[in-house]
């Protein structure tokens, strides 16, 4: 059975006091028992706070991006065993703002992915296509290759610490969201390459999440295609109502 997830990607807003706030509130509105995984993704600073803050509570707690080397000389960067050590074990990859303007290629992230699973940690890879491949028709192949090249030289046993977000990037931050048939369509593409490559039970069992401007107003209708399982909210994860509101919809 695949999960439903609902995660927030924070990016990079909330300080210290701001990411207290908004998990105490997502604490008190939150229902006890949801639906789906929910799953908070704060900055570098303040994931060993809000680790320790969602303890006993539903809120599992992810970071946005981790550097593929194990240690060493990398200035500014933050390492799988540095995450797992203060309790996370979650990891979002290969995010379209990580590949636009950190140049992520899909060979770096197959090798992040390579480090991620050694430390046992699950990952939430991020891929979609751009605006102008779309428009030229090439959005399948686009995402075909962005799979293919960072996943597919995975053994079948790693599939299941991997959930899939699509995220078009022409609808990320820019209120313009995939229609319901357009996010299925796509889902629907990418569970069938992966029963190509994987069998059966890896296509059924990955969970496939939209991201791109998804609000609670549109939430419902993108999580009732049968081949999305969830949700990856930017702008909307923000605010505790919207967010809660947005894992009501699944
Ligand atoms: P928005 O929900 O703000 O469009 O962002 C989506 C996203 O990039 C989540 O990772």
């Amino acid at each position: 059975m695949r999960q439903k997830i609902v995660a927030g990607n924070w990016k990079m807003n909330k300080n210290a006091e701001q990411t207290e706030d908004l998990i105490n509130e997502l604490i008190q509105k939150l229902p006890a028992e949801t639906e789906s995984r929910v799953i908070i993704a704060p900055t570098f600073v303040n994931l060993a706070s809000a680790v320790d803050h969602t303890e006993f509570t539903p809120i599992e707690v992810a970071a946005q991006n981790m550097h593929q080397a194990e240690g060493g000389a990398f200035t500014g960067e933050i390492s799988a065993d540095m995450l797992k050590n203060i309790g996370v074990n979650t990891v979002i990859l290969g995010h379209s703002e990580r590949r636009a303007y950190f140049h992520e290629t899909d060979a770096l992230l197959a090798n992040k992915v390579d480090t991620a699973l050694k430390h046992e940690m699950e990952i939430i890879f991020c891929f979609g296509e751009e605006l102008k491949d779309r428009q030229n028709k090439q959005h399948f192949n686009v995402v075909e290759y962005q799979l293919k090249d960072a996943l597919f030289h995975l053994p079948e046993t790693a599939w299941k610490n991997i959930i899939l977000a699509y995220e078009p990037v022409w609808a990320i931050g820019t209120g313009e969201t995939a229609s319901p048939e357009q996010a299925q369509e796509m889902h629907k593409f990418i569970r069938e390459t992966i029963l190509e490559r994987y069998g059966n039970d890896v296509a059924e069992n990955v969970s496939i999440l939209y991201g791109g401007s998804v609000k609670p107003e549109n939430a419902k209708e993108i999580f009732s295609q049968p081949d999305v399982d969830g949700g990856l909210i930017g702008g909307a994860a923000l605010k505790a109502d919207n967010f809660v509101a947005i894992v009501q919809s699944i």
